[in-house]
């Protein structure tokens, strides 16, 4: 029987393990400024491709639809407008469901595929790759740079230097002005900004994300992703084993080996420990360490050792996007088997519908109807019995409407009060009180259902509803 290993043994192996396992841990923590190489390749375009998208940041507040702004989050009147469509407070668990729906598709594509969303959409990166773009042009490439750092600045690059933050101030501070126009009228509000009319929180929101663009894209760039960022913390429930990332495919690469003399050593792995991967990566990451917390999954990594491969005459994906089942040999579960998407994908279906719903049930117009309690009924001298309503009127539109009403639910109504002109504001609700009178000789019960209807006059297509009820004497 051998003898068993003594606890001080014990506890000094497991820390030599330890020390080991953090030894191979890559911690960014910003000692040093990431000089990331730009290498062309698919994952490049399709990350320039994706940071387009945010010209529609840029250029959607310029857009019209009938004479006004089509998309406006008009927080002082309490309303957004979104083409045709106008949102209004009552309307809000609209909005709360569109949130959810993108907060849960952001769960999902990451439980899919990582921190994709983080590599090619989010702003901190797009903003950061634009600004290091600018830096690369002004400033040369990395390698230079970083000999550059360990300088004193020189009069030579103190003008480029200068005129980098001058731009990089300036994508901020459009920026920041971009963010303000989705709030009012974007001609109007370059014309203020101009002549320096507009509010405090115009200029307080400007500043904010001039100074926020600058430090974050600018200085902070990839400690924002791995520091600061509350997604980067909680996206590590969201991954899992199926979860398709870029992954250094160890089995092939290793053992990894230098090329000798421009030749490939057969006894050694793909991997020719040309550090490509690691140098392109814009936050630091040495993929062949596996996948990391800091990595964004921006597939840049995957452009340079492919590049290398295709140099070196081996075939491409020595890093590739793969789950660490596929890694491992394991098949690879299509989505719909997987119970995190699935579960993610339900509640997204949920929000969306509610989202339609609300979409083809938010009428130009609402109404609603007050019922006079006190007195219920009362009994008019020609013998009918009147009753008393008071109508609310919201015009979920951006101009006037002029107003008809009908009742209907009793062939011998009358309604009283209705025929004088109403005018319901633009977003606003209009109040007026009507009267019906029924015979009571007519009335079958103590109560008959009836209902209200108004229309646009001008457009009998926009009109709402609303049931109520018509109230008489008991009848023996
Ligand atoms: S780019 Fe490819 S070959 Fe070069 S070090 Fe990275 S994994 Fe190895
Ligand atoms: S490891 Fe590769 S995919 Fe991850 S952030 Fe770095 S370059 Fe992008």
């Amino acid at each position: 029987m051998s003898e068993a290993p003594n606890s001080s043994e014990n506890s000094s192996k497991h820390f030599d393990e330890l020390y080991d396992e953090i030894d191979h841990w890559e911690v960014n923590t910003g000692e040093e400024t990431i000089h990331a190489k730009r290498m062309p390749g698919r994952f490049r375009n399709l990350k320039w491709l994706a940071a387009s998208v945010w010209l529609v940041f840029f250029i959607g507040p310029y857009f019209r639809w009938e004479g006004r702004q089509a998309i406006t989050f008009d927080i002082m009147g309490r309303q957004f407008h979104i083409f045709d469509i106008t949102i209004l407070p009552q309307d809000v668990w609209m909005l709360s469901l569109i949130l959810l729906f993108f907060a849960i598709l952001l769960a999902a594509v990451t439980s899919i595929a990582g921190r994709v969303y983080c590599g090619y959409f989010c702003f901190q990166t797009v903003w950061t790759d634009l600004f290091t773009w600018i830096e690369e042009k002004l400033e040369g490439k990395p390698a230079a740079r970083r000999r550059a750092e360990k300088l004193p600045l020189s009069q030579q690059r103190l003008p480029r230097k200068i005129l980098k933050h001058i731009i990089w101030i300036m994508i901020g501070a459009f920026t920041g002005i971009s963010f303000t126009l989705w709030f009012g009228d974007a001609f109007e509000m370059w014309k203020a900004y101009f002549n320096n009319d507009v509010t405090m929180w115009a200029w307080g929101s400007v500043i904010v994300f001039t100074s926020f663009t600058y430090l974050f894209a600018g200085f902070m760039r990839e400690q924002v992703c791995l520091w600061l960022c509350p997604y980067a913390r909680i996206q590590g429930v969201m991954v899992d084993v199926d979860s398709i990332m870029p992954t250094y495919d160890f089995h092939r690469g290793e053992p990894r080996g230098r090329l000798k003399k421009g030749k490939h050593d057969a006894d050694k792995g793909d991997c020719i420990e040309c550090n490509q991967c690691y140098a392109v990566c814009p936050t630091g990451v040495d993929i062949r360490n596996g996948q990391q917390e800091g990595c964004i999954t921006c597939g840049l990594c995957i452009d340079a050792c492919d590049s290398v491969m295709d140099k070196i005459n081996k075939p491409r994906g020595l890093v590739k996007y793969m789950s660490l089942d596929e890694l491992n040999g394991k098949e690879q579960p299509p989505i719909y088997k997987r119970p995190r998407p699935l579960i993610y994908m339900s509640i997204m279906t949920l929000a969306a519908i509610g989202i339609l719903y609300g979409l083809t049930h938010l009428g130009a117009l609402e109404l609603s109807v007050l019922h006079e309690r006190s007195p219920l009924f009362v009994l008019q001298s020609d013998g009918s019995i009147q009753n008393k309503y008071e109508l609310k009127i919201l015009n979920k539109t951006h101009k006037d409407m002029k107003i008809g009403v009908r009742a209907e639910g009793h062939q011998s109504l009358t309604l009283v009060g209705a025929d004088r002109e109403i005018i319901a504001q633009p977003a606003d609700t209009a109040s007026f009180t009507v009267f019906v009178r029924i015979p009571k000789k007519e009335l079958a019960g103590e109560r008959e259902s009836l209902s209200f209807k108004i229309y646009n006059l001008e457009d009998d297509k926009i009109s709402a509803e609303y049931k109520s009820m018509f109230f008489g004497p008991r009848i023996r």
